[in-house]
């Protein structure tokens, strides 16, 4: 049996917690491979060593004084005091503020608090440390090369009884720094397990798992006990923030379950991530509900648009001119529309859209919506439990609320459901009353 597990920044907050940490990896012979995010926030209000890092990086470009770094180095040097871990972090912080300042690199500059994480926990254990460097490839457009990456990883885990590896970062294929977005050590430690063979991919952080709703909007809403890859994706990709919405990748084809668990309760259950939904039949339909604001709703209509050859390439190509991603495009027989994230547009006005629209594809009418939130409702139950969208929209009915855009994947995994951002928490309590309360 061997499990790979991760602990996020609130973990190894400070040296309290990098000890809570060490002794929750050895109280487990099973745990053999440990990987690490860079310190985070210790209290509210406190500032993440990644956050400090980043403007260390805009403070070296400007030319003025290291002042982020500065606070970046009482941290450190405070975990090693207090820990009594003999590693000389003066000499490594001289080191690393040279390298920063000579390279005026953001990448590198950023990965520095998972480096210096991981050594630090490496010194407390005792066991090898793994610059990710080493073992975590990008390809050219920045996406992770899944075949370097998996082999290098292995091979330089090969032989170790246990490792610690930093998180977040790697190299490109120049032999250049590049990280994950942020919350990546997420996919490091996915990519560990894939790499190792993993039986149990084990995820700590500072929640108890999943919960089926956000709890800003509903009262201590329920934990999800198990949850499948594919609800995972669908929920965590639409604002369900525990996990990063790229680490199940190098898992799931390896079918390397993940448990999620908090390192300040870790008696507790978690959230248990796998293959299957393992959903019993008369059991909830719904698994969780997510959502976020701000969509723009591009709407197109034409007659026999159906017929026409490369109607929906053409408005694509206006979309790609402008390097906008789409996050859904729900269509009727003479109808198409597009979803979009505000965030995506660049610039680019909803008025231009339509107007290089029309230019393009000629249509009855094009016109676009603005401030629509998406919600989605997730669950493998639902394509088994008849009745379950009459319950959601008359549950959004009854709450006085409009629905502006309903979207459902072929899969019947979930169904989206847009309305004014005004009315979106109103929609998301309604829709947890239904199917949970
Ligand atoms: N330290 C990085 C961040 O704050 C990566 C991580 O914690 O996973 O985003």
């Amino acid at each position: 049996m061997i499990k790979v597990c991760k602990f996020g920044g609130t973990s190894m907050s400070d040296g309290t917690n990098i000890r809570r940490v060490a002794q929750i990896f050895l109280s487990d012979p099973a745990r053999r491979y440990l990987v690490v995010s860079a310190p985070g926030k210790r209290f509210g209000g406190d500032v993440k060593i990644t956050d400090l890092l980043y403007e260390t990086h805009r403070e070296a470009v400007s030319g003025e004084p290291l002042n982020a770094f500065g606070k970046v180095k009482e941290r450190f040097k405070g975990i090693v005091r207090e820990l009594g871990v003999a590693f000389d972090m003066e000499s490594v912080l001289g080191e690393t503020e040279a390298e920063i300042l000579r390279r005026k690199d953001e990448a590198f500059t950023a990965s520095r608090g998972e480096y210096l994480a991981a050594c630090v926990m490496a010194a407390v254990l005792d066991v090898p440390f793994i610059d990710a460097k080493d073992a975590v490839r990008f390809t050219e457009d920045g996406k992770l090369d899944n075949g370097a990456t998996f082999a290098l990883t292995a091979a330089a885990l090969k032989g170790k009884e246990r490792a610690v590896v930093a998180g977040f970062y790697g190299a490109d294929a120049a032999g250049g720094y590049h990280t994950f977005s942020r919350g990546g050590s997420d996919v490091t430690g996915a990519i560990v397990a894939r790499a190792v063979g993993a039986d149990l991919y084990e995820n700590w952080t500072d929640v108890s798992g999943f919960l089926a709703c956000d709890p800003r909007i509903v009262d201590s809403p329920d934990r999800i006990k198990t949850l499948s890859y594919r609800e995972l994706r669908e929920l965590s990709y639409m604002g369900a923030n525990v996990l990063h919405s790229e680490s199940i990748f190098p898992v799931r084809e390896a079918n390397i379950p993940i448990l999620i668990k908090n390192t300040f309760r870790p008696a507790d259950e978690g959230t248990r991530i796998v293959p299957t939904a393992g959903y019993i039949a008369g059991a909830r339909p719904v698994t969780g509900i997510a959502g976020k604001k701000n969509f723009a709703v591009v709407f197109i209509e034409k007659s026999l648009m159906n017929s026409e050859i490369g109607f929906a390439r053409r408005i694509l190509s206006v979309l790609e001119r402008h390097k906008i991603s789409f996050e859904h495009m729900p269509s009727g027989i003479d109808t198409i529309s597009f979803v979009i994230d505000e965030a995506e547009l660049h610039g680019v006005t909803l008025g231009e859209l339509e107007r290089e629209i029309c230019e393009s594809v000629h249509p009855d009418q094009c016109k676009t919506l603005k401030d629509i939130a998406l919600i989605a409702v997730v669950g493998h139950g639902m394509s088994k439990t008849v009745g379950t969208s009459a319950r959601l929209f008359d549950a959004i009915a009854r709450a006085g609320v409009n629905v502006r855009m309903i979207d459902q994947g072929s899969s019947e995994l979930n169904i989206i459901v847009g309305v004014d951002n005004e009315n979106y928490e109103r929609t998301v309590r309604a829709v947890y009353d239904e199917f949970f309360r």
